[in-house]
């Protein structure tokens, strides 16, 4: 088994604390969203970038109803609704 990396402790609620080295390369940045995955017995975390819900662009983000969208897509969406 691979035993490089910084050990960390579990607590009892089954929180773990991101090294602040790798939280600093990582631009991880407090209520940054991490996606947890598990494969073979391994975990791996990654930072999930923010982006338009429609087109993964990262560009020009507005929230609506606590959803990024693009401005392309939102422009998309209100020609589509403004034309019925
Ligand atoms: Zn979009």
């Amino acid at each position: 088994m691979n035993k490089t990396g910084i050990t960390r402790k579990v607590d009892n609620l089954g929180r773990v604390v991101i090294p602040k080295t790798y939280r600093d390369k990582l631009q991880i940045k407090e209520n940054d969203t991490i996606n947890i995955n598990m494969e073979d017995q391994i975990l791996t975390m990654t930072k999930v970038e923010d982006s338009c819900l429609f087109c993964g662009s990262k560009k020009d983000l507005i929230t609506f109803e606590n959803k990024l969208i693009c401005n392309k897509c939102s422009n998309k969406f209100l020609a589509k609704v403004l034309i019925k």
